[in-house]
């Protein structure tokens, strides 16, 4: 059984106006996105800002309940379940956000925020409580002794690695990581990419990894799911997306990753447009408005998302109607 299974998850958000504050309209986030993901597995969720790669991890969490679809968490359905169960079941699904303090307290010291995981599920004393945040804290490469300080204290790098210590403080099976190293430097941003991996693989965790850039998303993930404008539109092992893309949208996304090669480039391929409004997505497949291959077809039928039989020792999918 896998650990995590999607099926037909949609998230739409309502768009209220007039005097009389009627519904005028809906942003379609997510639509019909389905997927599995296995124990220890790292699922890299690709795509520009505004593709509902954010909105689907929330909704994975229930921070965020999803209109229709089923998400089962080691077989149990997550959108039918009371209040009492879901926050047993939340100890074993952690969030990391672009900004691990945006939602803390910033007068709580560092060793609070670490333990405060533990002190809402009930988990130990006081003093047990301390020495496992001090621990974490070793284990993320900051000095136990900081947990006296405050969270401004830190460096960009170090606020996310105290953000991954009390991500970890449960043992949780399941992180979803949302864009945790889109505010760094690109140096920073290495560290903190190893030390997740190293940690992914000390304690056999599942990850989900949100990012808009697909250098990054290649560099830890075991497979892909690309996203363009609530759906996916491309899924499968990195090594295939990455190396044999089949999608016009994965293409342009991978021309993007430069080569670290002197002399040898990717042939950067600029997409015209913008992403489509999630108010008003275009009939059809809504990447046809940028796409270099429209035909007539695309205009009136959204594709589905179909296994691709090109390497069939490799499952891939794709939702394009040339595919
Ligand atoms: Fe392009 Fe048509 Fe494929 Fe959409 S379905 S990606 S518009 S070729």
């Amino acid at each position: 059984m896998p650990l995590l299974e999607l099926e037909n998850v949609t998230k739409h958000f309502p768009v209220f106006g007039g005097v009389f504050r009627r519904m005028v309209g809906k942003v379609h986030a997510v639509t019909e996105v389905s997927f599995s993901l296995e124990k220890g597995e790292t699922l890299g969720l690709v795509g520009e800002s505004g593709s509902g790669k954010s909105t689907l991890g929330r909704s994975i969490l229930r921070l965020s309940d999803p209109i229709s679809g089923s998400i089962r968490f080691e077989g149990k359905d997550l959108v039918s379940m009371g209040a009492r169960e879901l926050k047993h079941t939340r100890q074993h699904m952690q969030m990391i956000f672009q900004d691990p303090f945006s939602s803390v307290d910033p007068r709580m010291t560092v060793g609070s925020i670490v333990e405060e995981p533990l002190r809402i599920h009930g988990i130990g004393n006081n003093e047990t409580r301390r020495e496992k945040a001090a621990e974490l804290l070793e284990k993320v490469g900051i000095q136990p002794e900081s947990i006296r300080q405050y969270p401004h204290e830190f460096s960009g790098g170090q606020r996310q690695r105290i953000g991954i210590a009390r991500a970890i403080a449960l043992k949780p099976k399941l992180i979803i990581a949302d864009e945790p190293v889109s505010a760094l430097d690109v140096s920073i941003q290495s560290q903190i990419l190893n030390l997740l991996k190293e940690i992914r693989e000390e304690m056999n965790l599942a990850c989900i990894f949100i990012a808009h850039n697909m250098a990054v998303v290649k560099h830890i993930s075991d497979r892909i799911a690309v996203m363009y404008a609530g759906r996916i539109v491309e899924l499968g092992e990195s090594e295939s997306v990455c190396q044999d893309p089949r999608h016009p949208y994965t293409k342009a996304l991978i021309s993007s990753i430069p080569v670290p090669r002197p002399g040898k480039k990717n042939k950067k391929q600029i997409l015209q447009g913008d992403v489509p409004s999630p108010l008003n997505p275009p009939r059809g497949c809504a990447f046809h408005l940028r796409c270099p291959h429209v035909e007539e077809i695309c205009k009136r039928e959204i594709p589905p998302l179909n296994e691709n039989k090109v390497h069939p020792e490799k499952p891939h999918w794709v939702a394009c109607h040339l595919q």
